[in-house]
């Protein structure tokens, strides 16, 4: 099956914003006039909702008021941000399309100090351990997705699932990350087995899961064999482009996954992508209130990055300085929060870990996968598995974080978040 091109999808773009539509002309050859009226009609209204708004009044207005400058106004923005880790929504949106940069410099640096205050200079790392590219979903920015025919597809066993648990924990790590596509072949019996074998093996070890939607039934077993924490990025709040990046699923059912989530008492990892097609700042501050009200526990942010197997290859990646910016908001809105420095981030810019780590982030997650399959789990156009990406390479990773000026820590790390929060969806 190949999905509609992005040319023909018309249902989507009839519900694309006014702001997008020049962009959108250009990006998919809108010809008619009145076609563009009617995506401006019908969508500005509800594009422009932002269902949840912080409790806090707005400073911008205040500030406009009295006649105070850009500069004055990002100041103050950010300086109450530090202090209370909440903005409302127009001014964050302010501040986004109208940070200069001496204001951003001096966002990151109280960024850097909120992390500072909960977790010191401690980066924690994490044995990334790829053990299936098998998958039955539709995303179609990733290089794994089902429909993808040139993916080399693995599984690896539970030897090697085993050897590469043996060799992280010989060289110190206590946390396992085992991430794959939604690959029906690991049921719940076979991801229970597995599981508990490295419970066994490494009792004090945290085990983290990233292999999708599950039901509440398949979440509450494998929180009972003692998975400790779950990532599942939610990719974005916009639920048409939602619907259009995944066309056979519903951003409802991903949210309810992350509920039923936090419900269980997991860890929970969400996040988005920055740098899709059409996104705006709207969408972007959608995201960050959509997390501040879940409050993961973890949250996962990186770059979209193209793949040339796949319908968006045409589209451009995102840019590292938006990803920096949206991760520093992120520390600042969700103090406690375990933040990744990620590998996408390494792969749009060779300092694109070290400038992670200076805005506030304090996980990296080296892979521990067999070498011989690192290339096979290629979601995106050259992610890196290899030098300071690979678990192995432990010397190499402490020096490399050590030189920025952080503490490579490989105790389990847990957040300091847990169990200080309840839910407010309904
Ligand atoms: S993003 Fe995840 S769920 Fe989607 S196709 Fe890729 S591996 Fe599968």
């Amino acid at each position: 099956m190949k999905f509609k091109s992005c040319e023909s999808s018309g249902d989507f773009m009839t519900n694309l914003s006014k702001d997008v539509t020049t962009k959108i002309c250009e990006d998919v050859s809108i010809k008619s006039k009145s076609d563009i009226v009617k995506i401006k009609n019908k969508f500005i209204d509800e594009y422009r909702r932002i269902d949840e708004d912080s409790q806090f009044p707005s400073i911008l207005s205040e500030y406009v008021k009295n006649g105070r400058s850009s500069k004055e106004i990002c100041k103050a923005m950010i300086d109450f941000l530090y202090v209370n880790n909440d903005l409302c929504n127009n001014d964050l949106i302010w501040l986004i399309d109208n940070i200069d940069e001496e204001s951003r410099e001096y966002l990151f640096s109280k960024s850097g100090k909120t992390r500072d205050r909960y977790y010191g200079r401690n980066v924690y790392l994490r044995g990334l351990i790829e053990f299936t590219n098998y998958c039955k979903r539709e995303c179609r920015y990733c290089g794994i997705n089902a429909f993808n025919k040139k993916a080399n597809r693995y599984r690896l066993t539970m030897k090697e699932i085993e050897e590469s648990c043996d060799i992280g924990r010989e060289l110190g790590y206590s946390t396992f990350v085992l991430q794959g596509g939604e690959d029906p072949y690991f049921n719940d019996d076979r991801m229970i087995e597995i599981v508990s074998m490295i419970k066994e093996k490494c009792p004090n070890s945290a085990v983290t899961l990233s292999i999708g939607e599950r039901s509440y039934e398949s979440y509450m077993k494998l929180k009972e064999v003692g998975v400790d924490r779950f990532l599942l990025r939610h990719e974005t709040t916009n639920e048409n482009l939602y619907k259009w990046l995944h066309p056979l699923s519903e951003f409802e059912s991903r949210k309810q996954c992350l509920l039923n989530l936090k419900k269980l008492g997991f860890q929970t990892g969400a996040g988005f992508m920055v740098g899709l097609p059409w996104y705006s700042t709207v969408d972007y501050v959608r995201d960050l209130r959509f997390i501040k009200k879940l409050q993961p526990e973890m949250v996962g942010i990186g770059p979209f990055i193209t793949h040339e197997d796949t319908d968006m290859h045409h589209y451009k990646s995102g840019d590292l300085d938006t990803t920096i910016l949206m991760l520093s908001l992120v520390r600042l809105l969700l103090p406690k929060v375990l933040l990744p420095a990620t590998t996408a981030l390494a792969t749009i810019d060779e300092n694109g870990r070290k400038k992670g780590l200076d805005v506030g982030c304090n996980v990296i997650m080296p892979n521990l996968s067999p070498k011989t399959h690192r290339k096979d789990y290629s979601l995106y156009k050259n992610k890196k598995s290899s030098g300071s990406e690979s678990a192995q390479a432990l010397d190499m990773i402490k020096r490399e974080i050590e030189g920025y000026g952080y503490i490579c820590n490989m105790s389990r790390g847990d957040s300091k978040l847990t169990g200080s929060y309840t839910i407010k969806y309904k």
